[in-house]
């Protein structure tokens, strides 16, 4: 027997909201009236949602737990959940309930309608700071902008996908993932749900700037050249601008009879070239050291100890 939903969370350091959480969410799909499982990826956490989570999957068969051997990255634990989950669609939710599990049932409404791959829309968020909705938002919009796969605009890991795309997906083994853009990558029938995101249920946010610019940056370099094509720019325009310059230095001189002079005008556009080189150079490197993750082919996570559930035992049998 196989489950028919999958349902994967990734957990980093969220003791709090597991329980509620899995109460929340046995509700929801018990409704469903079909088998489903429930896949907590544990992602290095430190406090004490390890044992919080064992203690679950002691409770609930249907319930399997992947311990990671350190912190990997939301993405990663995601994947991780996406490699072992058996069902025939699975669902992406974040542990902290800022995702309603109540939402699932319309993902899955759409997806008995015959979509592949069912995305929810942040029409609102509740409890986030002023910056945090902000750059969120400035971010979609770059991203929608400068990529060649139309990533829907407010849209988050929160998605029901098909096995179909899955199975795809999971052959998708970049070291830097952005999951969204992936899933918008494959193609298929895809459909966005609005849903209100709702604040934490406990704890803080997980995702402190570093971590969200990573991943914007992951984003930006994982699905366009347009960094680079920025680089080919600049040297278009700093050339053109010198080539502009000399006639009006000829023409100055011939007038006035004045040379441009100083050192000041000498450093400052070498100051100003070295300045656009390193750049450049700078954002070179970021995808040649992309390209050498790729070579080195590290896996991509390290699992110290997962668990079995109802449905590998009955497979054997
Ligand atoms: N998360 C994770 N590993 C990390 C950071 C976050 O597994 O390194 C999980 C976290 O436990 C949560 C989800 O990813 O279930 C989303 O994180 P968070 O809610 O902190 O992000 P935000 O909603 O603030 O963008
Ligand atoms: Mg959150």
């Amino acid at each position: 027997m196989k489950p028919k939903y999958s349902v994967i969370v990734p957990v980093f350091n969220e003791m709090e909201c597991l329980e509620p959480l899995y109460s929340r969410m046995t509700a929801v799909m018990d409704q469903t009236g079909e088998n489903w499982e429930l896949i907590l990826v544990n992602d290095g956490s430190t406090d004490g949602s390890p044992e919080k989570m064992d203690e679950l999957a002691r409770l609930d068969n249907r319930i399997r737990v992947i311990h990671f051997a350190r912190n990997f990255g939301h993405q990663i634990a995601v994947t991780a959940g996406m490699d072992h989950a058996l069902g025939d669609a699975v669902i992406i939710i974040d542990a902290d309930l800022q995702d309603p599990p109540e939402v699932i049932t319309e993902l899955i409404q759409k997806w008995k309608e015959g979509y592949e791959v069912v995305y929810a829309v942040r029409e609102n968020r509740e409890g986030e700071t002023w910056f945090k909705t902000k750059t969120a938002a400035m971010f979609y919009r770059l991203i929608y902008k400068i990529t060649d796969v139309k990533i829907p605009i407010d849209t988050g890991d929160f998605r029901l996908i098909d096995r179909k795309v899955l199975s795809v997906m999971n052959t998708m083994r970049e070291k830097h993932r952005f999951l969204r853009g992936m899933s918008a990558w494959i193609g298929y029938k895809q459909i966005g749900v609005p849903y209100n995101r709702a604040s934490r249920y406990a704890g803080s946010t997980k995702y402190p700037l570093k971590k969200m610019v990573r991943l914007a940056w992951n984003a930006i370099t994982g699905f366009s050249y347009v960094p680079l094509q920025i680089a080919m720019y600049l040297g278009f325009i700093v050339a053109g601008l010198s080539i502009l310059l000399i006639p009006v230095v000829i023409l100055i001189r011939l007038t006035t009879g004045r040379e441009l002079m100083g050192q000041t005008t000498t450093l400052i556009s070498t100051l100003f070239l070295g300045g656009v080189q390193l750049i450049c150079l700078g954002i070179l490197g970021e995808y040649l050291g992309r390209i050498y993750d790729e070579v080195k082919n590290r896996p991509l996570y390290v699992i110290r100890e997962i668990s079995k559930t109802i449905f590998d035992e009955e497979e054997k049998a």
